[in-house]
């Protein structure tokens, strides 16, 4: 990963030519009327920033003013995929943060994506805004470490200036977290293709996406001499005439689509593969400690956003002639929320930090997404008794947060999955499965 110093300068030409290039001359405590809400509990003067990391809040935070709460409410019901917000990042040149330069992107580390992730979620779009743009944030890392030239110029330009989305395929229905189990087939059928036959589950943005990062096996399980070789991955037009995309009604985060896939007889080029046969699952790896930072992140931004709701009832709500904030039986669970929350942020910053610094070992991302995602989750959970009976109203969104908020706790990867990496590769007990 390239410095986050790097492309610094493409990031502030975006900035300076986008609607929020006006704002920059103004005292970070004045900014936070741009878009107030957004900024409550985490004010871009946050001494840990650094000064690329408080651009990135701003411009960010800007950009989401225009999406407000209802305008989140509003999607959920109608399970439209906000695809104006998206336009907006990649007109300003956000969907390539973490990209080259030469791809049109900006360069700059996990340590910024994490900042913007975690704005656009405490902005009210929560999971459902996060979502929309998370798989074109890193989702084509292994493009970017081990793609050709040749390739990174066809998928990577397309992909930042938002005219191609792409969605991400390994989970499958049968073999969930065990992912060296995985059963869809690519077999090569000796004319430079590929025929895959198989399934995939859970497969989010199917619906809008023009392309799939797919992960499958090339070689069967048993006749490899490792189980994580025979895997190999491959970045193809998600052909529909093909490939049967399902979606699945869900408990929350109805604007961004996942989906049951399944494919027959789907001819793919093998100029479409990445990196060498079998050395998928390594190349897939490399990115996860990255993705677990950005979600933990995402996470993060949606605890702050209901803390913000939560706050402000409470200061409003009057009953038994006062404030039901001024009860200490309010207060304190929002307040405990905050130090939970604040505690977990400074593990998704460091992670961030570490892995942009070349740490390469997944203890601290694992950490960070652990923490945050359950900071979040409580925090939701108490603004919405905080809201009493309006809580249970969606008018309040409080609810919409919450159902949003188990997202994290179970995807990419579970509690129990990383208390087992914990278990294991840092405590050195024995593995338990
Ligand atoms: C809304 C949503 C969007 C998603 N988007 C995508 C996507 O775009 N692309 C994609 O590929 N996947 C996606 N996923 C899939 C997600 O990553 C998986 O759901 C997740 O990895 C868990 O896999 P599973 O559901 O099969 O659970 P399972 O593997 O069936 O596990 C079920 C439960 O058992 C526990 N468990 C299993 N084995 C052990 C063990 N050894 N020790 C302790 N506990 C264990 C797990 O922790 C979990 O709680 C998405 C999921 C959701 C819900």
């Amino acid at each position: 990963m390239s410095s986050p110093r790097q492309g610094w300068s493409c990031v502030w030409k975006a900035w300076r030519q986008s609607s929020v290039g006006s704002f920059k001359t103004l005292p970070y405590r004045q900014t936070r009327t741009l878009h107030a809400q957004t900024q409550e509990y985490l004010q871009s003067n946050q001494p840990d920033f650094t000064e690329s990391q408080r651009t990135v809040r701003e411009s960010i935070a800007k950009i989401c003013s225009k999406y407000p709460d209802e305008y989140w409410l509003e999607k959920d019901n109608s399970k439209e995929f906000p695809t104006d917000l998206h336009a907006d990042f990649a007109r300003d040149g956000w969907l390539g943060i973490c990209i080259p330069e030469k791809y049109g992107g900006a360069a700059l580390g996990i340590s910024e994506a994490a900042v913007m992730m975690q704005t656009v979620s405490e902005c009210g779009g929560g999971m459902t805004a996060a979502s929309s743009i998370h798989m074109n944030i890193f989702g084509l890392e292994p493009v970017v470490k081990f793609g050709t030239e040749e390739q990174k110029q066809r998928w990577l330009t397309p992909l930042v200036g938002g005219t191609e989305r792409a969605c991400f395929g390994v989970t499958e229905p049968n073999t969930g977290l065990d992912t060296l189990k995985l059963q869809s087939m690519a077999t090569p059928d000796g004319d430079g293709n590929y025929i895959l036959n198989g399934s995939k589950i859970w497969t989010s943005t199917a619906q809008i996406a023009q392309k799939i990062l797919i992960l499958v096996r090339t070689t069967p399980l048993n006749k490899v001499d490792k189980p994580s070789r025979g895997l190999s991955l491959f970045y193809t037009d998600l052909d529909r005439s093909k490939v049967q995309v399902t979606r699945i009604p869900k408990l929350g985060r109805a604007a961004v689509d996942s989906n049951v896939l399944f494919f027959e007889n789907w001819k793919v080029n093998a100029a479409d593969r990445i990196g060498k046969e079998g050395d998928g699952f390594k190349m897939i790896m490399h990115g996860m400690n990255a993705e677990r930072i950005l979600v933990a992140a995402e996470a993060l931004g949606l605890g702050y956003a209901a803390l913000r709701r939560a706050s402000k009832y409470a200061t409003e709500r009057v009953v038994f002639e006062r404030p039901i904030g001024q009860n200490q039986g309010i207060q304190h669970p929002l307040a405990d929320s905050w130090v939970q929350l604040e505690s977990a942020r400074l593990m998704v910053y460091l992670a961030a930090r570490m892995y942009d610094q070349g740490f390469e070992t997944g203890e601290y991302a694992n950490a960070a997404k652990y923490l945050a995602s359950e900071a979040a989750f409580t925090a939701c959970e108490r603004a919405v008794l905080a809201h009493g009976g309006m809580g249970y109203a969606k008018e309040y969104h409080v609810e919409r947060y919450l159902r949003e908020a188990m997202l994290p706790r179970l995807a990419p990867v579970s509690k129990e999955m990383i208390l087992n990496y914990i278990g294991e590769r840092v405590l050195q007990l024995p593995k338990s499965y």
